[in-house]
């Protein structure tokens, strides 16, 4: 059993405190977001994260888990300090340190004796390091000197999957210098350790360069499919069965080749932003990822012009009401950061469409998200109420209940019947055979 703290009780920072708890440590999670704790306290999961509310219940009454807002307190009372704040993009494209720093100083300022500092956030190669020196530098302000080290541990989990990849991970990567901290890391991952999950143990910048490489890697995956779908639809080819034909070779899997309106997210977006940033830095330019970053804006922007296409060519969206299905940036999350529904109805709205857009968990995200559009935007009741007298349907997250849409009564509530699944789950076949024009992505 460790003692552990976790600073940020966002996405990562609550499934990794509350699943830590699980494997029978004894977890403090701490959060600078007073309502956040609050809620948390009063049994309330601030978001939308599918098994996350029995796991933390579970460890709330078993006594491992608690909620602070304070750190110093937690610090004291822990020997494993997790870092899990957010690291969003800064206005050039850097990851943005300033959260990583502030709790890295204030660890430093309140620690009292030995201390593991564990980097979960995703962070630039080198950010260890200067954990390590922020922390020695508040050491040195108070006239201490205290031992303590930094790890690098990457987190892989999927929001909409989190608790279960956070307690099945394909592999825990632990970036550390000194055996005292590899011990230590080992103690808290103790139930994953012994379950031979592959753990895999590198030096500090090793672990760091695994994460971005990791994202940026299925980044350009996701943006290659994207552009051969592009090219099927010039030469009248079907994306999907390419894909299917790709994915059985075992050297290339069938993971993250579904065409679509290009990926999003917390982490795509900025952390290959991130990763071109620290090549171009250290002049070794990631011209493959620079190349994704901008093939997977023109994705987004592409798939307005494939709506105002089907619906007649230049002008045509003005003054129609397009229905959009799903606004997180995935299904089984409420995450909005970067969804492509953002960019699609930011460029709907430029071409003057009216839209009726619904999602079942992201609408109070989308509120204020779409902030910029909402003279063009209504929020729709649920999917059919989105559908009502709508011009076009599309479809933009592939949540299971927007997979079995009742094809005829959309039809009658349609006024006129335009199908664009921009994700290729429906057949051609069968939209077709019920009296609607369908536009997938690349077939
Ligand atoms: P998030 O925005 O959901 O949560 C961050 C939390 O940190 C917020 O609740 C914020 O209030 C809190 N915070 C900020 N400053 C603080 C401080 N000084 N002390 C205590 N709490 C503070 O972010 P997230 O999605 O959980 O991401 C966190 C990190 O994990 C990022 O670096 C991200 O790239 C990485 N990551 C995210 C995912 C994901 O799917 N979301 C997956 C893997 C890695």
């Amino acid at each position: 059993m460790s003692r552990i703290a976790v600073a940020g009780t966002g996405y990562v920072g609550l499934v990794s405190g509350a699943c830590l708890a699980d494997f029978g440590n004894r977890v403090v999670c701490v959060d600078t977001n007073v309502e956040k704790i609050e809620a948390l306290r009063n049994g309330k999961i601030p978001i939308f994260e599918p098994g996350l509310d029995d796991v933390v219940a579970r460890n709330v009454a078993a006594g491992r888990l608690s909620f602070e807002t304070g750190l110093a307190g937690a610090v004291r009372s822990s020997e494993v300090v997790f870092v899990a704040v957010g690291t969003p993009p800064a206005d050039d494209g850097s990851a943005d340190l300033q959260y990583v720093e502030a709790v890295a100083r204030e660890i430093g300022r309140a620690m009292d004796g030995y201390k593991v500092v564990v980097d979960k956030s995703t962070v630039p190669v080198g950010t260890a390091r200067k954990v390590r020196d922020w922390i020695a530098e508040e050491l040195a302000a108070r006239g201490v000197d205290i031992e303590f080290d930094v790890v690098s541990n990457p987190e892989f989990l999927r929001e909409g999957s989190a608790v279960q990849d956070f307690t099945h991970p394909d592999r825990v990567v632990i970036g550390a210098e000194g055996e005292r901290a590899r011990g230590l890391m080992k103690e808290v991952y103790r139930a994953l350790y012994l379950n031979e999950t592959p753990y895999i143990e590198t030096g500090l910048e090793t672990a760091e360069m695994i994460k971005y490489a990791a994202n940026a890697f299925l980044a350009v995956k996701i943006t290659f499919i994207n552009e051969v779908a592009n090219l099927c639809e010039k030469v009248g080819a079907d994306v999907q069965d390419v894909a299917k034909a790709m994915g059985r070779d075992g050297r290339i899997g069938s993971k993250f080749l579904h065409a679509g309106p290009g990926y999003g997210g917390s982490c795509f977006p900025k952390d290959t932003h991130a990763m071109a940033m620290i090549g171009r830095d250290y002049g070794e330019p990631m011209s493959i990822v620079e190349t994704t970053i901008e093939a997977n804006d023109r994705q987004k922007a592409r798939m307005v012009e494939k709506i105002e296409a089907g619906m007649g060519g230049a002008g045509s969206l003005r003054g129609k009401t397009v229905a959009v299905l799903g606004l997180a940036f995935k299904p089984n999350t409420d995450d909005m950061r970067e969804a492509p529904a953002i960019a699609i109805c930011e460029g709907l709205a430029a071409r003057g469409a009216k839209i009726r857009a619904w999602d079942p968990e992201a609408m109070k995200e989308a509120a204020w998200r779409l902030e910029g559009v909402k003279a063009s935007l209504e929020f729709a009741a649920d999917e059919y109420d989105a559908l009502d007298g709508a011009d076009a349907l599309v479809l933009v997250t592939e949540w299971n209940q927007l997979r079995t849409l009742d094809l005829d009564r959309v039809k009658a509530l349609m006024r006129t019947p335009a199908f664009f699944d921009l994700r290729n789950v429906y057949k051609r076949a069968e939209v077709e055979g019920k009296g609607f024009s369908y536009f997938g992505v690349g077939r």
